[in-house]
């Protein structure tokens, strides 16, 4: 697949992208949020710009990091992009897409970073287990890393059991499971994130960063 030149690879399969001019100081918390089920509808492996649908929810949940000067910073995994279905400029479009219907309502997202190895990729994307595909924590950390971040402070809202594991792997001590059920896992609390009162207790814990 030909790709671009000029697009934000790190790597062949890792995209990171600073996607706002904020500056911020060493040592603030972040919130990191997935993407597809978390931010967007997810639609198994989208593709295109047109089929973006926001799920309100993480309006409010952006906006309040916003507000609070942490860091926002999406980390996706996008085997997609490894098993062949669409390219790095189709993921480009789909996340500019996002921000875009996101700075709408006036959330801004400053930082994205998105794995596009698998193990049932081609070439240079074929890895299995790579560090930087979640659960592994290599995406938060090379965020850490980027923006001087406190991970222990900081917190992921996720739809699936792998975000939180990430979270975890990073040294995060809260992570929010959309639609799932709350427990322990090692140093992380995962709380569930299913009705407005979940809602206002992750609020709760963004204003306090
Ligand atoms: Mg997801």
């Amino acid at each position: 697949m030909v790709e671009s030149a000029g697009l934000p690879l790190a790597e062949p399969g890792l995209w990171v992208e600073r996607t706002s001019a904020t500056a911020f100081p060493v040592g603030r918390p972040a919130l990191f949020l997935d993407r597809d089920g978390t931010i967007n509808v997810d639609t198994d492996y989208p593709s295109d710009p047109a089929e973006i649908a926001l799920r309100p929810q993480m309006l409010p949940v952006i906006e309040t990091a916003n507000q609070v000067g942490a860091p926002v910073v999406i980390v996706t995994n996008q085997s997609g992009i490894a098993r062949g279905y669409f390219g790095w400029d189709a993921f480009a479009a789909v996340n500019r897409g996002v921000l875009d219907l996101l700075a709408r309502s006036n959330a801004v997202v400053d930082m994205v970073l998105a794995c596009g190895y698998h193990e049932k990729g081609t070439g240079a994307l074929a890895v299995a287990d790579h560090p930087m595909r979640k659960p592994n924590p290599g995406m938060l950390l090379e965020a850490g890393r980027r923006l001087s971040l406190d991970l222990e402070r900081s917190l992921i809202v996720g739809d699936k059991l792998a975000d939180m594991e990430a979270g975890q792997r990073a040294g995060l001590e809260r992570g929010w499971l959309v639609d799932g059920e709350g427990s322990t896992m090692d140093g992380l609390s995962v709380l569930p994130l299913r009705n407005a009162t979940d809602l206002g207790g992750l609020l709760t814990a963004i204003r306090s960063l």
